[in-house]
Protein backbone atom coordinates (compact mmCIF):
# COMPACT_ATOMS: atom_id res chain seq x y z
CA UNK A 1 0.00 0.00 0.00
CA UNK A 2 1.67 3.18 -1.18
CA UNK A 3 0.51 6.72 0.96
CA UNK A 4 2.90 8.78 0.00
CA UNK A 5 2.52 10.27 -3.75
CA UNK A 6 4.20 12.96 -5.99
CA UNK A 7 2.71 16.14 -6.58
CA UNK A 8 0.22 16.96 -9.44
CA UNK A 9 2.76 19.53 -10.68
CA UNK A 10 5.45 16.84 -11.07
CA UNK A 11 3.06 14.45 -12.54
CA UNK A 12 2.56 17.56 -14.94
CA UNK A 13 5.98 18.39 -15.39
CA UNK A 14 6.70 14.77 -16.49
CA UNK A 15 4.31 14.94 -19.12
CA UNK A 16 5.07 18.13 -20.42
CA UNK A 17 9.03 17.08 -20.38
CA UNK A 18 9.62 20.23 -18.28
CA UNK A 19 11.60 17.84 -15.83
CA UNK A 20 15.31 18.09 -15.21
CA UNK A 21 16.40 14.61 -15.84
CA UNK A 22 16.89 13.74 -12.21
CA UNK A 23 13.15 14.51 -11.18
CA UNK A 24 12.33 13.01 -14.49
CA UNK A 25 14.15 9.43 -13.44
CA UNK A 26 12.05 9.97 -9.49
CA UNK A 27 8.43 10.17 -11.23
CA UNK A 28 9.57 7.82 -13.66
CA UNK A 29 10.23 4.86 -11.19
CA UNK A 30 7.27 5.84 -9.11
CA UNK A 31 4.65 5.52 -11.63
CA UNK A 32 6.12 2.24 -12.44
CA UNK A 33 5.19 1.27 -8.92
CA UNK A 34 1.81 3.26 -8.27
CA UNK A 35 -1.38 2.19 -10.14
CA UNK A 36 -2.83 5.29 -8.12
CA UNK A 37 -0.16 7.75 -10.17
CA UNK A 38 -0.62 6.42 -13.74
CA UNK A 39 -4.06 7.30 -13.72
CA UNK A 40 -3.82 10.27 -12.01
CA UNK A 41 -1.72 11.03 -14.35
CA UNK A 42 -4.45 10.39 -17.60
CA UNK A 43 -6.83 12.37 -15.66
CA UNK A 44 -4.51 15.68 -16.11
CA UNK A 45 -3.20 14.68 -19.54
CA UNK A 46 -7.35 14.61 -20.25
CA UNK A 47 -7.78 17.74 -18.89
CA UNK A 48 -4.46 19.39 -20.25
CA UNK A 49 -6.24 18.02 -23.91
CA UNK A 50 -9.45 19.35 -22.85
CA UNK A 51 -8.01 22.61 -22.44
CA UNK A 52 -5.97 22.66 -25.69
CA UNK A 53 -8.73 21.84 -27.10
CA UNK A 54 -10.82 24.84 -25.97
CA UNK A 55 -7.85 27.20 -27.68
CA UNK A 56 -9.27 29.38 -30.57
CA UNK A 57 -7.82 27.86 -33.88
CA UNK A 58 -4.29 29.31 -35.03
CA UNK A 59 -2.66 28.78 -38.73
CA UNK A 60 0.14 26.36 -38.25
CA UNK A 61 3.03 27.05 -40.19
CA UNK A 62 3.88 25.57 -43.58
CA UNK A 63 6.62 22.93 -41.82
CA UNK A 64 4.84 22.78 -38.53
CA UNK A 65 4.33 18.63 -39.74
CA UNK A 66 7.90 18.49 -40.98
CA UNK A 67 9.35 19.80 -37.18
CA UNK A 68 6.53 17.53 -35.18
CA UNK A 69 7.32 14.44 -37.54
CA UNK A 70 11.18 15.07 -36.51
CA UNK A 71 10.82 15.51 -33.27
CA UNK A 72 9.22 12.45 -32.16
CA UNK A 73 11.83 10.66 -34.48
CA UNK A 74 14.75 12.20 -32.21
CA UNK A 75 13.99 10.43 -28.51
CA UNK A 76 13.99 7.23 -30.27
CA UNK A 77 17.66 7.81 -31.46
CA UNK A 78 18.42 8.65 -28.52
CA UNK A 79 17.55 5.92 -26.27
CA UNK A 80 19.27 3.26 -28.90
CA UNK A 81 20.48 -0.22 -27.42
CA UNK A 82 24.52 2.01 -27.54
CA UNK A 83 23.24 4.55 -24.61
CA UNK A 84 22.16 2.11 -22.17
CA UNK A 85 22.92 2.01 -19.38
CA UNK A 86 26.44 0.06 -17.74
CA UNK A 87 25.10 -1.82 -14.81
CA UNK A 88 23.54 -1.04 -11.31
CA UNK A 89 24.80 -2.25 -8.18
CA UNK A 90 23.49 -5.42 -6.41
CA UNK A 91 20.40 -5.44 -4.96
CA UNK A 92 19.14 -7.81 -2.07
CA UNK A 93 17.38 -10.93 -3.24
CA UNK A 94 13.64 -10.37 -3.98
CA UNK A 95 14.24 -6.38 -5.06
CA UNK A 96 14.14 -5.88 -8.76
CA UNK A 97 15.69 -2.03 -10.05
CA UNK A 98 13.09 0.29 -11.42
CA UNK A 99 13.30 -0.75 -15.15
CA UNK A 100 13.57 3.45 -15.45
CA UNK A 101 16.94 2.76 -14.08
CA UNK A 102 17.86 0.70 -17.11
CA UNK A 103 19.23 3.37 -18.97
CA UNK A 104 21.28 4.99 -16.09
CA UNK A 105 25.05 3.66 -15.06
CA UNK A 106 25.71 3.20 -11.44
CA UNK A 107 28.87 2.83 -9.15
CA UNK A 108 29.15 -0.07 -6.95
CA UNK A 109 28.08 0.57 -3.19
CA UNK A 110 30.55 2.83 -1.39
CA UNK A 111 30.92 2.85 2.14
CA UNK A 112 29.92 6.19 3.57
CA UNK A 113 29.80 4.85 7.31
CA UNK A 114 28.36 1.89 9.26
CA UNK A 115 25.81 0.04 7.65
CA UNK A 116 25.54 2.77 5.34
CA UNK A 117 26.23 2.69 1.57
CA UNK A 118 25.89 4.57 -1.41
CA UNK A 119 26.01 4.72 -5.55
CA UNK A 120 26.23 7.76 -7.57
CA UNK A 121 23.94 7.32 -10.70
CA UNK A 122 24.51 8.21 -14.01
CA UNK A 123 21.24 9.69 -16.34
CA UNK A 124 22.55 10.05 -19.58
CA UNK A 125 19.96 12.62 -20.17
CA UNK A 126 20.99 14.94 -17.98
CA UNK A 127 24.81 14.10 -17.08
CA UNK A 128 24.51 17.10 -14.11
CA UNK A 129 21.87 15.59 -12.32
CA UNK A 130 22.85 14.56 -8.86
CA UNK A 131 20.89 11.12 -8.24
CA UNK A 132 22.14 8.55 -6.36
CA UNK A 133 21.03 5.08 -4.42
CA UNK A 134 20.84 5.00 -0.86
CA UNK A 135 21.23 1.84 1.12
CA UNK A 136 21.15 1.56 5.11
CA UNK A 137 21.46 -1.08 7.57
CA UNK A 138 18.37 -1.89 9.80
CA UNK A 139 17.82 0.80 12.47
CA UNK A 140 20.98 2.86 10.97
CA UNK A 141 20.02 6.82 10.66
CA UNK A 142 21.33 9.43 8.41
CA UNK A 143 22.56 12.65 9.39
CA UNK A 144 20.26 15.51 10.42
CA UNK A 145 20.18 17.68 7.19
CA UNK A 146 18.29 19.68 5.57
CA UNK A 147 18.06 20.83 1.64
CA UNK A 148 19.61 23.74 -0.36
CA UNK A 149 16.79 22.61 -3.06
CA UNK A 150 14.53 20.15 -3.79
CA UNK A 151 15.01 16.59 -2.52
CA UNK A 152 12.90 13.68 -4.34
CA UNK A 153 13.42 10.07 -3.09
CA UNK A 154 11.48 6.92 -3.95
CA UNK A 155 11.66 4.06 -1.71
CA UNK A 156 12.43 0.82 -3.24
CA UNK A 157 12.91 -1.64 -0.34
CA UNK A 158 12.36 -1.67 3.26
CA UNK A 159 11.27 1.45 5.03
CA UNK A 160 12.41 4.41 6.98
CA UNK A 161 10.81 7.18 9.86
CA UNK A 162 12.34 10.53 9.29
CA UNK A 163 10.40 12.03 11.99
CA UNK A 164 7.50 13.33 9.86
CA UNK A 165 5.81 9.89 8.39
CA UNK A 166 6.90 6.43 7.79
CA UNK A 167 7.67 6.01 4.32
CA UNK A 168 7.95 2.34 2.62
CA UNK A 169 8.22 0.94 -0.67
CA UNK A 170 6.55 2.66 -3.56
CA UNK A 171 6.13 5.54 -0.98
CA UNK A 172 7.78 8.88 -3.00
CA UNK A 173 8.64 12.10 -0.77
CA UNK A 174 9.35 15.64 -1.57
CA UNK A 175 11.45 17.47 0.68
CA UNK A 176 13.43 21.06 0.55
CA UNK A 177 15.31 23.74 2.70
CA UNK A 178 12.20 23.79 4.70
CA UNK A 179 12.02 20.62 6.01
CA UNK A 180 14.89 19.32 8.78
CA UNK A 181 14.77 16.08 9.30
CA UNK A 182 16.87 12.41 9.65
CA UNK A 183 15.58 9.24 8.64
CA UNK A 184 16.27 6.46 10.37
CA UNK A 185 15.81 2.89 9.05
CA UNK A 186 13.21 0.32 10.82
CA UNK A 187 14.58 -2.50 12.88
CA UNK A 188 13.18 -4.79 10.28
CA UNK A 189 15.41 -4.50 7.69
CA UNK A 190 17.73 -2.62 5.40
CA UNK A 191 16.60 0.25 3.41
CA UNK A 192 17.30 1.23 -0.28
CA UNK A 193 16.05 4.79 -1.65
CA UNK A 194 16.69 6.72 -4.65
CA UNK A 195 17.43 10.29 -4.80
CA UNK A 196 17.63 12.97 -7.02
CA UNK A 197 18.84 16.46 -5.54
CA UNK A 198 18.50 19.90 -6.43
CA UNK A 199 21.19 22.55 -4.68
CA UNK A 200 22.97 20.07 -2.44
CA UNK A 201 22.16 18.60 0.93
CA UNK A 202 23.22 20.70 4.08
CA UNK A 203 23.97 18.68 7.04
CA UNK A 204 24.60 19.37 10.68
CA UNK A 205 27.79 18.16 12.58
CA UNK A 206 30.91 17.87 11.60
CA UNK A 207 31.20 14.24 10.72
CA UNK A 208 28.05 14.27 8.79
CA UNK A 209 29.79 17.92 6.67
CA UNK A 210 32.69 15.68 5.64
CA UNK A 211 30.53 12.44 4.61
CA UNK A 212 28.20 15.47 2.61
CA UNK A 213 31.68 16.47 1.18
CA UNK A 214 32.89 13.16 0.08
CA UNK A 215 29.71 12.23 -1.33
CA UNK A 216 30.02 15.31 -3.44
CA UNK A 217 26.39 16.72 -2.38
ZN1 LIG B 1 1.66 7.37 -6.46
Amino acid sequence: MIHHHPADNLLLGLAAGSLSGGAALLVTSHLEACAHCRDRLLVLEAAGGALLDALEPQALAPDALARTMAAIEAPALKSAPAERGGGLPSAPEGMRWPDALSVCSATPWRWIGPGMRWSRVSVPSDPMAKVFLLRMGAGKKLAMHTHGGCELTQVLHGRFHDGRDLFAVGDFDETDGTVLHQPEVQVSGECICLASIEGGLMFQGVIARTLGTLMGM
